[in-house]
């Protein structure tokens, strides 16, 4: 299996990531919403400073793809101006919140989220690692196989508040306890979680913890509805379909990339809701027209994962995306596929029907039913004698 480099954190607006297109500016909306005219200034910056490439990404975010360091001085004082950017890179690292794009604004779950934002950009938040998040799901619940350290759900009149890979949960009375509760697990997670500056909840909880006092087992009903090993993902697994949506029109784009054009189009609709599935979801549409964005719930690229690949990332030995491109067309229905420049596996956490890992420009390891880590069904295969 190939190596790759961990970098243990994520591009921020104030904290870019250089890679191989340039650098990198992950926007964080706040509970991901943006305007139509956040989304028009987005596009353009895009256009003016970027490389006219955005991804839409599994945390909801916005990222803008091809900058130097002028052109990214540029868009954080644009974006500044229209409310995207935080008082420092740390505080904007932890405002590490995915609300359900479903969620009504000013609802208790797009309270919630705020008020966990908001508690976790104070002095005294939790210093929690880069990487960590919470995930604010509504009803109906969308946000199940979104990995998220924590997870908050509506349960009867209140909430559950749930770490990840755990078989216990806090529970809470309304939002404003349920945002306390889940910044006071993340302080628990605190005690022990973090190794040289690194963790995720589910780590820290196979070296069994004891569990903070009010933790209470899970129902075996609750623990089927919110399995332990969320992280996982399954094979073929499947997220919201582009179509109408609780609040608006969801359409799919392949592999979460989108262009100035298609957002400044679909701003002209309406304010946009960014999503975990990268899709965009835009608020009172129906039967929106975009040219180039996914409409049917059964076209094979929504079950296509590829990372940038190359040559926009360092890392990646093949370009892979338009390898699966070239391979979609041949999925069967429900089998999913996941082509990663490396075995770091970005575009996919989970497992996928077929995933190929590149070891060369033009060969790839094959593993069936597994992700990009586990063992190989068969190696060095050339694109043109890959069997789906
Ligand atoms: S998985 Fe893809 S995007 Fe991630 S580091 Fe490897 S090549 Fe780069």
């Amino acid at each position: 299996m190939t190596g790759f480099a961990v970098k243990g954190w994520c591009p921020g607006a104030l904290r870019p990531m250089a890679s191989g297109d340039g650098l990198v500016l992950r926007i964080r909306a706040r509970n991901g919403r943006l305007t139509p005219d956040q989304a028009r200034l987005i596009a353009g910056l895009s256009a003016r400073h970027g490389n006219g490439l955005m991804d839409l990404t599994s945390r909801a975010n916005l990222q803008l793809r091809g900058l130097d360091p002028a052109g990214h001085a540029a868009s954080v004082a644009a974006l500044d101006g229209i409310g995207l950017i935080d008082d420092s890179p740390e505080s904007e690292a932890r405002r590490n919140v995915i609300l359900s794009p479903f969620a009504p604004m000013g609802g208790a779950a797009w309270q919630l989220a705020e008020a966990i934002a908001r508690a976790m950009t104070t002095p005294d938040a939790p210093q929690v690692p880069n990487k960590f998040g919470f995930a604010v799901d509504a009803s109906p619940p969308v946000l199940a196989d979104t990995p998220s350290d924590i997870r908050l759900h509506p349960h009867g009149p209140g909430w559950l508040i749930l770490p990840d890979g755990g078989d216990w949960a806090l529970e809470a009375d309304n939002a404003a306890e349920a945002a306390a509760r889940a910044v006071a697990l993340a302080r628990w997670f605190m005690q022990g979680g973090v190794q040289e500056g690194r963790g995720r909840m589910r780590d820290h909880l196979r070296r069994a913890p004891a569990p903070p006092s009010g933790a209470a087992p899970l129902a075996s009903s609750l623990l089927s509805k919110y399995p332990c090993d969320r992280a996982a993902g399954t094979a073929g697994a499947t997220s919201p379909s582009p179509g109408p949506a609780p609040n608006g029109w969801l359409l799919g784009f392949a592999f979460g990339q989108i262009t100035p054009q298609q957002l400044t189009a679909a701003a002209a609709i309406g304010a946009l809701r960014l999503t975990p599935w990268r899709a965009l979801l835009i608020e009172g549409a129906s039967h929106p027209r975009i040219e180039g964005a996914i409409l049917d719930p059964d076209d094979p690229l929504l079950r296509s994962h590829a990372c940038t690949g190359a040559p926009g990332c360092p890392q990646a030995l093949a370009d892979v995306r338009a390898l699966a491109r070239s391979l979609a067309p041949r999925l069967a229905p429900g089998q999913s596929l996941h082509v990663s420049g490396c075995a770091k596996g970005c575009a996919h956490r989970g497992a996928a029907s077929v995933t190929l890992v590149a070891t060369a420009p033009d060969r790839f390891d094959l593993i069936r039913g597994g992700g990009t880590r586990d063992p190989a069904a068969q190696c060095g295969l050339a694109p043109h004698r890959i069997p789906l």
